[in-house]
């Protein structure tokens, strides 16, 4: 299987012309009606799918640096299609690591290719309605299987899944993670909401009434803790910090093109692109495993740049970034999705610690 590299030769890789065609996309992307199949397609055509698996999985076995660099050209031409990716690949990633060769050999070249999709509904076991007495999902096991029973109240691409990859809580408390079929009798997908940002990516809740999974598709549990202990892989983490500094970037990008012609915004791109390109590079160092780096602290400061770049080039844009239909206006509300996405309760703490008393925490 060949390797190509993400970024390491910019002006000639097809990495470019792909990021060109997602920013181009992008503009036209904006409510729940237009679905970004035709971006996801290109995606999975130049092999985007490939980065995230072991060659000896179909992937091309890119470490996690070189999954870091792309997502960081990707989500600075298009974030609604990036975040849809993450998830997308959030699904794969936990099929591919389950170990449940059943269900790897039915769906993972497919889900690969991108002829089919998959998505996750599992934030309910991490981030979300934690507070509530009885879990979101619920799983009783039956002879053959479980009955699922409940709802995944955020599932990012939900009316256009062909397999759910969902956590679900035992009456032990013990919890399981299942691959489930969408066409399986009893799910029902809602449409996708209204956003403030990201309405493209048709995220809605799944409810489940009385569904049947047969065993073959358990992939990891039942066990306390299914996510961490399972698969190791990180939900959050330096994965949403990613997307937002591809954002500030794409954000920086246009106030230093602007500056190029207004002396008067150059302090604040200059200093901006410094920043964006210094929390990039300890990004990187972290996703090398470079342990002087803290994942929680390149979160909070991710968000915090998206915010003031995103502001900054709107304040560049004047007036006419405020009108509809232009990318500032965008990535303005788009840099909010970070406050609440994949948000661990110490992070949504340190921001509003910040937003109070003023102070980084
Ligand atoms: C656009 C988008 C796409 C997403 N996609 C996915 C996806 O594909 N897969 C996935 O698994 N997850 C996904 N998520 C979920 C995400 O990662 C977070 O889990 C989610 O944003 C948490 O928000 P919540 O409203 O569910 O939180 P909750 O904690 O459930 O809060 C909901 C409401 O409950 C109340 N509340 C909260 N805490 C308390 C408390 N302690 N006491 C009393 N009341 C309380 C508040 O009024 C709050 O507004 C997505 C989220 C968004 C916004």
């Amino acid at each position: 299987m060949q390797h190509s590299s993400p970024v390491l030769n910019p002006s000639a890789d097809p990495m470019d012309e792909l990021c060109d065609e997602l920013a181009r996309l992008a503009n036209t992307i904006s409510e729940v009606a237009h679905w970004p199949a035709e971006s996801l397609r290109l995606c999975g055509e130049r092999g985007v799918y490939r980065w995230f698996l072991p060659q000896e999985q179909g992937g091309y076995g890119w470490s996690e640096s070189d999954q870091i660099r792309g997502y960081l050209r990707l989500s600075q031409a298009d974030l609604t299609t990036t975040f849809v990716i993450t998830q997308y690949m959030g699904a794969v990633r936990r099929l591919a690591a389950s170990g449940n060769e059943i269900v790897i050999g039915d769906w993972l070249e497919s889900l690969i290719d991108g002829t089919r999709f998959s998505t996750v509904g599992i934030s309910h076991l991490t981030t979300s309605r934690r507070h509530l007495s009885q879990p979101a999902l619920r799983a009783q096991p039956v002879p053959g299987g479980y009955l699922l029973d409940g709802l995944a109240p955020w599932v990012t691409g939900a009316p256009h899944a062909d397999l759910y990859v969902v956590g679900a809580t035992l009456p032990d408390g013990q919890q399981v993670l299942l691959a489930v079929p969408s066409t399986l009798e009893g799910i029902k997908a809602g449409p996708g909401h209204a956003l403030v940002a990201l309405s493209a990516s048709c995220t809605d809740q799944v409810s489940f009434d009385h569904v049947q999974v047969a065993e073959e598709f358990l992939l990891n549990g039942p066990s306390e803790n299914v996510l961490k202990s399972a698969t190791g892989i990180r939900t959050g983490g330096l994965q949403t910090s990613t997307l937002a500094i591809g954002l500030s970037q794409a954000a920086v990008n246009f106030l230093s093109s602007e500056a190029s012609k207004r002396a008067d915004l150059r302090d604040a791109a200059g200093e901006l692109s410094q920043e964006v390109a210094e929390l990039a590079q300890r990004l990187l160092h972290a996703s090398a495993g470079d342990t002087d780096c803290d994942t929680s602290e390149i979160r909070t400061a991710a968000n915090r740049l998206a915010l003031r770049t995103t502001q900054a080039a709107l304040t560049a844009a004047k007036g006419a970034g405020f009108v509809k239909g232009h990318p500032v206006g965008r990535w303005c509300r788009e840099a909010l999705f970070f406050l609440v996405w994949s948000c661990p309760q110490p992070i949504a703490q340190a921001h509003l610690c910040e937003l109070a008393f003023g102070t980084h925490s």
